[in-house]
């Protein structure tokens, strides 16, 4: 059934794979390091870059990430991030975009909500 989904994704754009992601919400300031995001990154996907602001620091109110996803996953909202002292953060990520998957029917193109 995996594969199906694949092979059926694939013959549309190779990049709609990729999605940005922001990290928002209070991401703790030593995570915004560029290795650290990567690193939260991966756990979503394939980190693809960094927005420039982010890596500068010019904006502190969230981080961006573009990101390669596997999208037959579902979307977490939150993330588990795991800080120096061992305590668990849980960190909320906000997708930019998101494929339209529907879990009842196995197909791309609309989500399970508008299923019918
Ligand atoms: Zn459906």
């Amino acid at each position: 059934m995996t594969a199906t989904r694949k092979l059926t994704y694939s013959a549309g754009s190779q990049s709609t794979k990729q999605t940005m992601v922001d990290v928002v919400k209070g991401l703790p300031i030593q995570c915004w390091i560029e290795k650290k995001l990567g690193r939260i990154a991966s756990l979503l996907g394939k980190p693809i870059c960094t927005d420039k602001l982010t890596v500068r620091c010019e904006r502190i109110s969230y981080a961006r990430v573009l990101i390669e996803m596997d999208i037959t996953q579902p979307f977490p909202d939150e993330l588990s991030i795991e800080k120096a002292d061992g305590s668990i953060w849980e960190q909320k990520a906000d997708f930019e975009w998101k494929p339209k998957f529907c879990m009842d029917c196995d197909q791309f193109g609309h989500n399970t909500d508008a299923c019918e």
